[in-house]
């Protein structure tokens, strides 16, 4: 039985990540610090292959027994909880990195890091392939978050160049599905609390920057191939489905049949005007490509935020 960490494992992303593991027969260890992240999101795992540990992978992190992979989740990833917690997004970017570098060579583990499409910044190059090396404003809100994950990138290559360690670098683009929190400030949660609560829907900007947006499902599927394929340099995992956000405010008061209107607020700074995976190497090298469609992941996480709201 294959022994795995993931940290931020108690997170949208990781806690997924962390039943789709149990699932394929791994012994999983969950390490989150619950800033972001929270107990709930793990509170239906009942297997006694699953053990959570309480801890902030800033700090030295110390396992017992052997791992056989780490898959490295740990880091707020809402533009909001890294407005809010900049200096905590760069530690566990920089120092929680190393942490669970240092961790991987002692144990001999392969190593996974979940990066983002936000390396590419605001990109000048559309669709995003992996060899574009991104157009990112160091100084600005958003560079706390790009930075941490550029310099992870850089320490993980340097791992696999100097220690030999196994390590694979994932670039997520933007993903949505249930357990994203009401409050995450991300589009598709607020959209759909505000849709389903009668408030207006907020569209920053006029609503013309375009995202792609992946269900969950299909991401962890994505990152499980990388995992256990031989491929060391970053792979955009993402589905390619362009869409404005006006657009995705428009369809998510369609599917919720909400008589919400849409209000139109100030652009973010260094809010991307565009976003959109390029996955030819992910489906070439992976045999990869996202299966669910909008809708079908639309109504899942709906249902998911109706029964948070209790509607
Ligand atoms: N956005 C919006 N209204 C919201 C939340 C987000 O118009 O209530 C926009 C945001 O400005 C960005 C896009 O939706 O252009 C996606 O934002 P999100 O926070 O989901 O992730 P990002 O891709 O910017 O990291």
């Amino acid at each position: 039985m294959p022994r795995t960490l993931v940290t931020g494992g108690a997170g949208f992303l990781g806690s997924h990540l962390c039943e789709y593991l149990l699932n394929k027969g791994h012994e999983v260890v969950c390490m989150d610090n619950l800033i972001t992240g929270s107990k709930e999101n793990i509170s239906e795992i009942k297997n006694s292959a699953f053990q959570f540990i309480n801890h902030n992978v800033s700090e030295f992190i110390n396992i017992e027994g052997n791992l056989d992979y780490i898959l490295h989740f740990a880091s707020p990833a809402s533009p909001i909880d890294y407005l809010d917690l900049p200096i905590q997004t760069l530690k566990v970017g920089a120092l929680g990195t190393h942490n669970a570098l240092g961790l991987a060579k002692a144990k001999k583990a392969v190593f996974l890091l979940a990066s983002t499409s936000e390396v590419y910044g605001d990109p000048l190059m559309h669709p995003q392939p992996e060899e574009y090396w991104g157009n990112v404003n160091p100084i600005g809100p958003r560079g706390v978050y790009d930075e941490a994950k550029r310099f992870a990138e850089a320490i993980t290559m340097a791992y696999h160049r100097t220690h030999g360690i196994n390590t694979k670098i994932v670039r997520i683009f933007n993903t949505y599905g249930p357990r994203m929190r009401i409050k995450d400030g991300r589009a598709i949660p607020n959209f759909l609390k505000q849709a389903l609560t009668g408030e207006n829907l907020t569209v920053y900007g006029n609503g013309s920057q375009t995202r792609s947006f992946c269900f969950v499902t299909d991401l962890v599927e994505g990152i499980f191939r990388l995992l256990m394929s031989e491929h060391h340099e970053p792979v955009n995992i993402g589905n390619p489905n362009e869409m404005t956000i006006r657009q995705m405010a428009d369809k998510i008061l369609q599917a919720t049949q909400s008589d919400s209107k849409i209000v139109y607020v100030p652009l973010p700074e260094d809010d991307p005007k565009t976003r959109q995976p390029n996955i030819s190497l992910a489906k070439k090298i992976l045999n990869w490509e996202p299966k669910v469609n909008l809708d079908e992941g639309l109504k899942s996480t709906k249902q998911y935020f109706k029964q948070k709201l209790n509607i």
